[in-house]
């Protein structure tokens, strides 16, 4: 597949503020600078990013409030103009069809032609770390939104009188897989990415956390040619005409 395709309008949809920055903002950064339009979901607002012993369940709305103006700071840097918070708890998220319709009706109002999500399989990466629940959760609600509810027209049908017609996106950006099958160059905007990510103070050292994305970002392009990349797999569900 071409690594300089760029789509037209894009969803980017995942569970916590910052979780976007971590894994896919160098692609963001690169495709908004190219002119694609970019539609940033969130589906919790990070409610229960703190084991700071002095705060208790009153310190949730606080630290939720603060981590969205966190995510529009990180979305203005990245070039990513639309931001949707649908404020589930955090930490608590399933698959649920409350969720995966939500999510449906956004792709159906915005019409992307691409959502870039996390991957529904991932459950441990390295020795280290345990991918948290709410990943995964927000990963198979977006898959099972794309296909097939976003395009099938009696599923969810009372979306229909609200005006929510089927839509189709043709392809499905998943980050976080060791089954990659394109690689997309970052390193013109991987200072951006750091930036944007760097935003999130709340949640990470911003002193530290460049080294570590950068080197993550080396990992990532390996033996590709590059010097700094975030990796997916892409499922072309639509071709377009002339397509391989
Ligand atoms: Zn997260």
């Amino acid at each position: 597949m071409n690594n300089e395709y760029v789509p037209q309008r894009v969803m980017s949809i995942h569970a916590h503020p910052d979780d976007q920055e971590f894994s896919v903002g160098g692609t963001l950064a690169k495709w908004a600078q190219a002119g694609c339009e970019i539609i940033s979901v969130v589906i919790t607002s990070g409610d229960s990013g703190s084991n700071d012993p002095s705060k208790d369940g009153s310190y949730k709305p606080i630290l939720a409030e603060l981590r969205e103006k966190e995510q529009l700071a990180a979305n203005a840097m990245l070039g990513i103009k639309e931001t949707v918070f649908l404020r589930y708890p955090d930490g608590e998220l399933q698959p649920t069809i409350e969720l995966r319709k939500e999510l449906t009706r956004l792709i159906r109002q915005f019409k992307p032609d691409t959502v870039l999500v996390g991957n529904p399989e991932g459950w441990f990466y390295g020795d280290e770390y345990l991918n948290h629940a709410d990943h995964r959760a927000a990963a198979q609600a977006t898959c099972e939104a794309v296909f097939p509810s976003a395009g099938s027209r009696l599923i969810f049908a009372d979306l229909l009188p609200a005006g929510y017609e089927p839509h189709d996106v043709r392809r499905l950006y998943i980050h976080g897989t060791d089954k990659s099958n394109t690689w997309i160059d970052i390193t013109e905007t991987m200072d951006l990415k750091i930036n944007a990510l760097q935003q999130h103070v709340s949640q990470i050292n911003p002193d530290e956390v460049g080294k570590w994305m950068r080197d993550w970002a080396t990992e990532e392009a390996g033996d590709k040619g590059m010097k700094y990349a975030e990796s997916y797999k892409v499922m072309t569900l639509i071709r377009e005409k002339g397509e391989d």
